[in-house]
């Protein structure tokens, strides 16, 4: 993920970004298990696997674009622990 961030002001311990972000990484995770299993499923269950994969991309896209709009708003930094 590319950052380009340098200036803005540090503020180490904001809680809604730390919400936020592990919001963005639970989404994440969703997702790319998903698509994990839309590889792998019978050809039956590939339509509804899809669709559950489309939902998660979607939720993985609102999370990411929060934590975003939160960063530019708020001014606070991408934690460092990751
Ligand atoms: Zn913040």
């Amino acid at each position: 993920m590319a950052e380009t961030s340098t200036e803005m002001q540090r503020s180490p311990k904001c809680r809604q970004h730390e919400v936020l972000h592990g919001r963005l990484r639970a989404d994440t995770k969703v997702y790319a298990d998903v698509i994990r299993r839309l590889e792998s499923c019978k050809a039956e269950d590939f339509e509804e696997t899809y669709r559950a994969a489309e939902s998660a991309r979607l939720a993985f896209l609102r999370a990411r674009e929060a934590l975003k709009v939160h960063i530019a708003l708020h001014g606070c930094e991408r934690m460092n622990r990751e």
